[in-house]
């Protein structure tokens, strides 16, 4: 089940947390995946080496998502280079937080520039060798405060939210080319993201969790394969949550 043998991926921000796990496990579902990094060479050669390791195929592929053409560039090499690219998880991302008082308009942008405009243009060139193969998978890693809010994340949350409208509205537009689009809604996931919490505040998240833990990068790298999936091939348009219960 969840296999993936003969698929070509790309995952974004896939050096470290959680894009690294979604790597390794669509690797290890037999995926060849392309990692992107946007300055972690290292680490994405790093997540590259895991997955050879580990008898899968893996190149690093270095473009910064809020630079629309490159990401164009990168995503038309390698459909050319392997004549298909199948599962693209747009992962890459970046939270600045700060109360809405105090929220400068350069780190608005910032956050619409790679969470919001990059996922979109990632997904406008994606599509096209998808539609051509009649078969694609997209999938968006949004968080669950776009669906609740938190404090101090007005422009991330914007974000977040933004690509559920995305979601939907990509998933219409290509299902008749049998191309699926979802979104994930992590919790809280214990990465660099959210490594700088005060452990007060880890403690509060950690309480208003029902199932009473931080999540893994896994947990969310196990729904992204199974939206990768054949399987999953009558699920279109939806946002499937991975917080333990903290939003439901
Ligand atoms: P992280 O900071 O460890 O990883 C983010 C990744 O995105 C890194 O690999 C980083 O290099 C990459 N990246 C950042 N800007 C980029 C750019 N311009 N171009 C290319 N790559 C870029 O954080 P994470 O927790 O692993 O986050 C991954 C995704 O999950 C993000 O979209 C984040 O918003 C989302 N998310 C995280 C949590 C959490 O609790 N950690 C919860 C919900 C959603």
């Amino acid at each position: 089940m969840f296999r993936l043998d003969g698929r070509v991926a790309l995952v974004t921000g896939g050096s470290r947390g959680i894009g690294r796990a979604i790597s390794l496990t669509l690797a290890r579902a037999g995926a060849e995946v392309f990692v992107n990094y946007a300055r972690g060479e290292a680490a994405a050669r790093e997540t590259c080496e895991l997955i050879a390791s580990a008898g899968g195929k893996a190149e690093a592929v270095g473009f910064d998502v809020a630079d629309t053409k490159a990401t164009e560039a990168a995503v038309q090499k390698i459909a050319k280079d392997r004549g298909r690219l199948d599962v693209v998880v747009s992962n890459a991302g970046i939270a600045i937080d700060q109360l809405l008082l105090r929220l400068k308009d350069d780190d608005i942008d910032k956050q619409l520039a790679v969470n919001l405009k990059g996922a979109i243009a990632l997904a406008r060139a994606a599509i096209m060798p998808m539609m051509r193969a009649r078969w694609g998978r997209l999938i968006f890693v949004s968080s669950v405060v776009g669906e609740m809010g938190n404090p101090g994340q007005t422009a991330y949350a914007a974000t977040k939210a933004a690509l559920l409208g995305v979601t939907k509205t990509i998933a219409k537009e290509y299902a008749s080319r049998n191309v699926t689009v979802n979104a994930i809604t992590p919790g809280f996931i214990e990465t660099d993201m959210t490594a700088s919490l005060p452990a007060a505040a880890k403690e509060l998240m950690v309480k208003a969790t029902p199932l009473g833990r931080i999540g893994k990068p896994e947990d969310v790298a196990a729904a992204a394969l199974y939206l990768a999936s054949e399987e999953a091939g009558f699920v279109t348009g939806q946002v499937l949550r991975v917080n333990g219960g903290l939003y439901v």
